[in-house]
């Protein structure tokens, strides 16, 4: 069977969506990058990956509103005519303690981190069942397999990316389309800006490996993931992690 082609990725602006995007790009897929409210670098990328003659496209859309998402699918048919893959990537995070996590904080945590995976998935199956073909790859963590202490919010969240990856792969094995999730480890990415350097060094000492992952290092997962090499992988938990959590 020819390889699945056309990739949405979510949150491509930055950290683990900007290096997943852009080395699916030098894959030779065509790549949709999403982002939200960083612009400038969604644009950078977009220009960096155009000027090589690769194939991509560009688009603004808040992933927790539905009605963003659904023009947002509806833009990569018009331009691709399909769309095979869809990596939900785009997150959040937030420490807090528990008891000081308001409404707000809470809604707009599950909002962008689990229900826009409802949004984005719910959306781009209505493309892949009557084709009977896809792969969609889940961006979790590490936190929603064991828990983050001040992070309770965000723990939940992921461990919903968690159940939910596991509950559709069983309801869309019988279509064929393969659902995986990814749990990363600690990641140098933008997302990191709250921890010190001495929080980091704690971090990398307790990870076995010795240091911290690249934003490479999931893009590399999920390249195998989407590939035609994983196509009896589905319902799985994959941890790039240093060996932090085994
Ligand atoms: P970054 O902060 O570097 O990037 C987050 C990306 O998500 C940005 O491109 C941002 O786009 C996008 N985003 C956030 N909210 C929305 C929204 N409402 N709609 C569309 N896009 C949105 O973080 P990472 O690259 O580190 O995180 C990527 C994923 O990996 C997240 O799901 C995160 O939880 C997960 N993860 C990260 C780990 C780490 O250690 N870094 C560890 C485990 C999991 P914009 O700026 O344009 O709004």
């Amino acid at each position: 069977m020819a390889s699945l082609k056309t990739v949405l990725v979510t949150g491509a602006s930055k950290g683990i969506g900007q290096a997943t995007a852009d080395l699916l790009a030098h894959e030779g897929y065509n790549v949709i990058i999403n982002f939200n409210k960083s612009e400038k670098e969604a644009l950078s990328l977009y220009n960096k990956l155009k000027n090589k003659g690769l194939s991509v496209r560009i688009y603004k859309a808040n992933v927790s509103k539905k009605n963003e998402v659904k023009d947002m699918i509806d833009f990569c048919i018009k331009e691709f005519g399909t769309i095979d893959i869809l990596i939900n990537n785009a997150g959040i995070s937030q420490e807090k303690l528990f008891v000081d996590i308001t409404d707000e904080d809470w809604d707009n945590m599950i909002n962008t981190n689990l229900k826009s995976v409802f949004y984005c998935t719910q959306e781009v199956l209505k493309h892949m069942i009557s084709k009977k073909r896809g792969k969609i790859i889940n961006i979790s963590s590490i936190w929603g397999m064991i828990g983050a202490s001040c992070e309770a919010h965000y723990s939940a969240a992921k461990a919903g990316v968690i159940g939910l990856t596991k509950a559709l792969a069983k309801e869309m094995g019988p279509s064929n389309i393969q659902i995986n999730c990814i749990t990363p480890g600690v990641i140098q990415t933008g997302m990191l800006d709250s921890y010190n350097q001495n929080e980091l060094n704690v971090l990398r000492e307790n990870t076995p490996l010795m240091k911290l992952g690249s934003p490479k290092d999931i893009a590399n997962c999920v390249l195998f993931l989407v590939s035609n090499r994983a196509d009896f992988i589905t319902g799985q938990v994959i941890s790039p992690n240093g060996g932090f959590v085994v």
